[in-house]
């Protein structure tokens, strides 16, 4: 079994998600005999915050390819950003270690097409809905992709931030989460990414009939197939 190395704390919250989906799949694999090997490096998402508010993301890159090559030198031998967000710098974190890049999209994309799915939509972060790095990804692969308007997707940010950074479950938020996404539904997407790490915090499987595809599940999942 590999060792898995997590660049954490985007939030903290989902990192321990990861943790507990990770180890919860190697015990089920090994029928209980191991548990698995991850070095994580947990950022300081307040040092974070200050760089996508300057908008620095050479600063931002920067700090994650520092977080990639620790671990790298820690031992991990497969890479995982834990935070859609942040892919947006998958290429220059790949570039900078010799291990191989879990990327959360790719596994995404993998999820959807084992369904069948050629439309869907996207929830994330601002950044996440607005910007090309997951979005185009998608298309390229054949698969169309739809987000919610503007007032839904500062609603999906502040949520994130306000509430899910703090593991605060907010009823109301949910009611509003799952009408966006029976929005979506009903402008023909056949499933729905939750594409930020912490929405599984919200919204989970059992909520909706619609198909979702949780990105803190589906990459931790891709990190042990790739791991074994
Ligand atoms: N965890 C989030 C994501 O999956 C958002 C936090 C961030 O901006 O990295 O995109």
């Amino acid at each position: 079994m590999k060792t898995i190395g997590l660049i954490g704390g985007m939030s903290w919250q989902s990192t321990i998600d990861y943790y507990r989906i990770i180890n919860n799949a190697v015990v089920r694999r090994t029928k209980g005999k191991h548990a698995a090997k991850i070095v994580i490096d947990s950022v300081d998402f307040g040092e974070v915050e200050v760089l996508i508010s300057n908008q620095d993301f050479a600063g931002l890159t920067a700090l994650l390819v520092n977080s990639a090559q620790k671990l790298e030198k820690a031992g991990a031998e497969l890479l995982m950003i834990g935070a859609n967000t942040m892919h947006f710098a998958a290429d220059p974190i790949q570039e900078s270690v010799r291990i191989p890049l879990v990327h959360i999209v790719d596994a995404t994309i993998a999820a959807i097409q084992a369904k069948g799915l050629t439309k869907v939509g996207l929830l994330g972060t601002k950044f996440t809905m607005e910007k090309d790095y997951f979005r185009q990804r998608l298309i390229s692969n054949g698969i169309d992709v739809d987000v919610p308007g503007m007032e839904d997707r500062e609603f999906i940010q502040q949520t994130i931030f306000k509430e899910l950074f703090h593991a605060t479950i907010n009823p109301e938020s949910k009611k509003r989460f799952l009408s966006i996404m029976d929005d979506l539904a009903r402008e023909g997407a056949q499933g729905i990414i939750l594409g930020c790490t912490e929405i599984p915090l919200l919204i989970k499987r059992e909520d909706t009939v619609l198909p979702v595809f949780d990105t803190t599940e589906i990459h931790a999942m891709a990190a042990i197939e790739m791991s074994f």
